[in-house]
């Protein structure tokens, strides 16, 4: 008799999956080695979406990052002296290597961040795209030969590396907040010192296994974990360290500040990417369908938390209503769940801090007179960390979600009558990272774009961030870019040689 088999699909959960795995590392890397901290001490990390501990990583404090910064300074001194070429060949054969992996580095991600694998994936494909980017742009870092006013004499131009750097990375982006800065400090010839984000150091350990595998010398790339509480200490010591040449930091505009004052008594170089309050603007002339659907994705990627997320609405009042209707409609139809589940599409909030700072803000607007379109409350159904996707209007510039970054799955409208009033409300405010508009009419786009006071606009686009295109703020949103060539002139600086009586 033909008998048929039927089997049951069973999901095996991504912790199990990834017990096996190469790439998940529970030591720190330093000088090319994999180590506990000296005190062997570890922290938890866990997993948001259902509160589960993934495992542990070594708690380093000052003595293991000083460790760090030594190998750092020693590997400086050859790296340095690597051709361009040869640079461009190690993060090549470490941007194949990601490549190779990007199902495991996505699914590490998604563990550690409660992103959707979807969007794991995404975010994998784009901090890869950093190290290839950069691992063409080292050989094109040119110099200059300038005409001299004194005819026996030339002024010859350099760039070279600034030295050893450290790098602090955010947890929204454990992936590609790494490759976007180290990709750049390595193809200008530094040496680096990472300290990624407490909540997801299992990504960034990921990547230096496979920085081992493409071969980096010794030293020249490290990572250095710890636990919250050890985080001050090493910032401090980076920002004061002499073998440190520059910071370069993604994070909380509180943090910043105080890495900008650390970094004053030795001058050294520093990038910021801070806090943004991105202004998401709708004109009558707009596609309306075309704005939701940027509206979509600029606010609900990773749950709201990304600092380039439109956290300011406003829209004409010639469309306000239909284009509220369609996007509290789309918003309706979002599926929430665990980032493990194929069609997700919003996880949970990365921590109980971040899950009461969205949970206070939107209470604040409520009792000042906001009113819900749909959520406003927590998600208990599906964790404790869950937020349901909300939308408040009538929201007044009293309320705190009007100058505060909520980095959650809120959206906050306003209307308006005239352009200059949609501007004037989009620049009141201290931050100005990314600003995004919708519109048709070719002069207003000119003018918005101009009068808008951020580093980065996007016209008829939700999501605009690439290698190729520099990624930074003005005002308190920071200093600095990152991506493009501009990214590489950060860790470079430039160096005048006066060649005399010839
Ligand atoms: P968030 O509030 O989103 O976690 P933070 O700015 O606090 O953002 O964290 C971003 C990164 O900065 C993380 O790697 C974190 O460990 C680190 N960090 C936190 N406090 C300090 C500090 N005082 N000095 C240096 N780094 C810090």
């Amino acid at each position: 008799m033909f008998v048929v088999k039927t089997f049951r699909f069973v999901q095996v959960p991504l912790n199990l999956q990834l017990r096996t795995m190469h790439l998940l590392k529970n030591k720190a890397y330093i000088n090319g080695e994999w180590v506990s901290a000296r005190s062997d001490k570890v922290f938890e990390v866990t997993n948001p979406a259902t509160g589960e501990v993934i495992g542990t990583a070594p708690d380093m404090d000052v003595v293991d990052a000083q460790h760090a910064i030594d190998s750092a300074s020693r590997a400086f001194a050859t790296w340095q002296d690597t051709t361009a070429k040869e640079r461009s060949r190690y993060l090549r054969n470490w941007f194949d290597l990601m490549v190779k992996n990007l199902e495991s580095l996505a699914k590490i991600v998604t563990l550690e961040s409660g992103k959707p694998l979807v969007e794991a994936r995404g975010e994998v494909f784009y901090g890869n795209s950093f190290v290839e980017f950069f691992s063409e742009e080292t050989r094109r870092i040119q110099g200059e030969i300038i005409p001299s006013p004194v005819a026996n004499r030339k002024i010859l131009v350099e760039k070279q590396p600034i030295g050893v750097a450290g790098l602090i990375t955010p947890w929204n982006f454990p992936h590609a907040m790494i490759t976007r800065k180290a990709g750049a400090a390595l193809a200008a010839g530094c040496t680096c010192v990472i300290k990624p984000a407490e909540d997801t150091p299992f990504t960034a350990l990921a990547l230096m296994e496979l920085a081992h595998e493409a071969g980096f010398p010794k030293g020249v790339v490290n990572v250095v974990t710890s636990s919250r509480g050890n985080a001050p200490g090493i910032g401090n010591l980076l920002c004061q360290s002499p073998l440190v040449a520059g910071i370069s930091f993604t994070g909380s505009t509180q943090v910043g500040k105080l890495l900008y004052k650390q970094c004053s008594s030795g001058i050294k170089r520093l990038g910021l990417e801070l806090g943004g309050n991105a202004p998401f603007i709708v004109y009558k002339s707009a596609d309306v369908d075309s704005a939701v659907k940027g509206a979509m994705g600029s606010k609900f990627r990773n749950c709201g938390q990304t600092c380039v997320a439109a956290n300011r609405f406003f829209v004409q009042s010639d469309i306000y209503d239909s284009f509220v209707e369609k996007l509290t409609n789309e918003i309706k139809a979002l599926k929430i769940g665990n980032g493990e589940e194929p069609d997700v599409q919003v996880g949970p909030l990365i921590n109980q801090a971040q899950f009461e700072k969205v949970t206070t803000l939107v209470q604040d607007a409520v009792s000042k007179g906001a009113k819900v379109l749909v959520g406003g409350k927590g998600a208990p159904q599906h964790g404790r960390l869950f937020y349901e996707p909300t939308v408040l209007t009538d929201i007044k510039d009293d309320m705190r979600v009007y100058s505060e970054e909520v980095f959650g799955p809120v959206v906050n409208i306003f209307r308006f009558n005239t352009e200059e009033e949609s501007v004037a409300m989009a620049n009141n405010t201290e931050r100005g990272l990314a600003g995004y508009f919708y519109s048709r009419d070719v002069s207003q786009i000119f003018r918005v774009a101009r009068k808008l006071e951020v580093g980065m606009c996007g016209v008829n686009e939700g999501m605009i961030s690439t290698a190729e295109a520099p990624f930074g703020g003005v005002k308190e949103s920071g200093l600095g870019r990152e991506g493009s060539h501009h990214g590489i002139e950060e860790f470079t600086y430039v160096k005048y040689v006066a060649l005399g009586n010839l």
